[in-house]
């Protein structure tokens, strides 16, 4: 299987390259040059499988240029012994109304640990199979989650170092610890004075600049990417959707073939898209429902297929999805026209004037496999009260978002598919907004007595992670301005690993 670039400029590589280099070098991003599709026998027999035999099955579809011997190996160290609490790693809480994909039960208790666990080891692997001898310097602009999920993740990886950038004031407490507390000796974490997008779009801009990267080039160093541009983000998240799945057959939610709706909480749309990709693949989905926050551009987009950045930033208490350019939007473009010079054309557009047009043709096909909706802090909020006190379930607030958004799709579209809830992160990540969510007084509470309040609150076991965070130390504290970013890489790529 080959990879090509969604704005056409004829590159066509192995997997292993496209996971190295991240983005395609015309600035479009790698997509599959086919789909692979699966029977449903392929899909049931899933069900008795663990995940890490699951994920072996459906990334070697993609990742034709690895050996088999070379999938196990990577996901047996992503998922295997030890770095998920949960044995299932992404079990389902199933309702009656839902079913909860929960995909926060790895090192750093959000969803991104499901791609960034594997991600590094298919990148050193990458590395090994193209004999190159650069060193490969990660890049990642952060809204909160992705950031401590990567470090944790390339974390003393063999040829990688990794810098992270995050929007000062930007992630929640919980976050910010989590991050300035990372160990490893191939680590950088620098805090931005300005939000995701400008954290994004500098990252972006490094990555366009030829002198930056004739200059890292000269210490042999190559940039590469971990945000969910990168393929190798991507194919992972495919994964739990099957899984997702074969526990539905398996627990007798749904008979084999049976069609699911599934609704994600949605950001730079990495973990939608996947669901994408299933059902193109042959999963039996029905409809993908995309779930926004009061940064809604992409609700208004799947209505009107009018794209238009060009509207008030809202800092909300879903962090990780506050996002006004969602970057894989563009492989549902490419895919859904097979046209990579209007996809090129869309996305100067975007560039220049912060706008695009679809069209009313393209438009009718997304919305044949998209629904959308927003909801703010306030209906976050009620969510997390209601499923509360209906089920005594505590969901983090982008959880929330999607199940509002689930229920109003339920309440607004006759469908009586069975409802899969894609839930990123633990409410422990965000127990500021949860508890306040539920009525308990946190005022004047530091992280940790926030932590143990919601202990109390929810019955559930705090994540290890973050347990340990009420004695760790911290060991970043960069700050640079927007323009400063390229320096601090220049400089840290010089810095001798520790
Ligand atoms: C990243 C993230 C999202 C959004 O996922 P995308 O793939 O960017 O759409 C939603 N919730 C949480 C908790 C996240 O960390």
């Amino acid at each position: 299987m080959k990879y090509i670039s969604t704005r056409g400029n004829g590159e066509r590589l192995d997997s292993a390259e496209a996971i190295i280099h991240g983005l395609a070098g015309d600035g479009g991003l790698f997509v599959p040059e086919e789909i692979p599709k699966v029977s449903t026998d392929f899909v049931e027999g899933l069900s008795t499988l663990s995940y890490e035999e699951r994920a072996e099955k459906v990334l070697g579809l993609f990742l034709t240029d690895y050996t088999k011997e070379e999938i196990k190996d990577c996901v047996e160290r992503a998922y295997g012994s030890g770095k998920f609490d949960d044995e299932k790693r992404a079990p389902l809480s199933v309702f009656e109304d839902v079913s909860v994909l929960e995909l926060w039960h790895g090192p750093t208790s959000a969803f991104k640990d499901m791609a960034l666990q594997l991600l590094p080891r298919l990148m050193s692997t990458a590395l090994r199979k193209t004999g190159e001898k650069a060193e490969v310097l990660i890049l990642v602009a952060t809204s909160g989650d992705t950031g401590k999920a990567a470090l944790e993740g390339f974390r003393d990886v063999e040829q990688t170092k990794i810098a992270v950038f995050y929007p000062e004031g930007g992630v929640s407490r919980i976050q910010r610890l989590q991050m300035i507390t990372q160990k490893g000796g191939n680590v950088k974490v620098i805090a931005v004075k300005g939000n995701f997008d400008d954290a994004q779009n500098g990252v972006k801009r490094i990555f366009g600049d030829e002198a930056c990267k004739e200059k890292l080039l000269k210490k042999n160093v190559k940039l590469s990417s971990a945000n969910s541009i990168n393929w190798g983000r991507l194919v992972p998240q495919i994964v739990y959707y099957f899984s997702a799945y074969a526990d539905l057959l398996s627990s007798g939610k749904i008979r084999q073939g049976e069609e699911i709706d599934v609704t994600v909480p949605t950001g730079n749309f990495g973990d939608i898209l996947a669901a994408y990709y299933a059902k193109l693949m042959g999963l039996p989905i029905h409809k993908l429902i995309c779930a926004s926050n009061a940064n809604n551009v992409l609700t208004d987009f799947l209505r009107t297929g009018v794209y238009d950045r060009n509207r008030e930033f809202f800092k909300t208490i879903t962090p990780s999805m506050d996002i006004l350019i969602s970057s894989n939007l563009e492989r549902l473009l490419y895919h859904v026209t097979g046209d990579t010079a209007k996809v090129r054309g869309w996305m100067e557009q975007l560039g220049k004037t912060g706008r695009y047009d679809v069209g009313a043709g393209v438009l009718a096909k997304i919305q044949e496999l998209f629904w959308a909706d927003c909801a703010d802090d306030a209906q976050t909020k009620a969510q997390i009260r209601k499923v509360y006190g209906e089920k005594r379930y505590v969901p983090d607030t982008h959880t929330a978002v999607a199940w509002a958004v689930a229920e109003n799709y339920r309440r607004q579209v006759e469908d009586s598919h069975a409802m899969v809830v894609v839930s990123t992160a633990s409410p422990y990540k965000f127990n500021a907004s949860v508890l306040s969510a539920l009525d308990v007084a946190t005022e004047g509470m530091d992280e940790f007595a926030l932590l143990d309040a919601l202990k109390e609150k929810s019955g559930m076991v705090i994540p290890k992670g973050l347990d340990s965070l009420r004695t760790a130390d911290i060991l970043h504290g960069d700050v640079c301005e927007k323009e400063g970013m390229e320096a601090a890489v220049l400089s840290f790529a010089a810095e001798p690993r520790k």
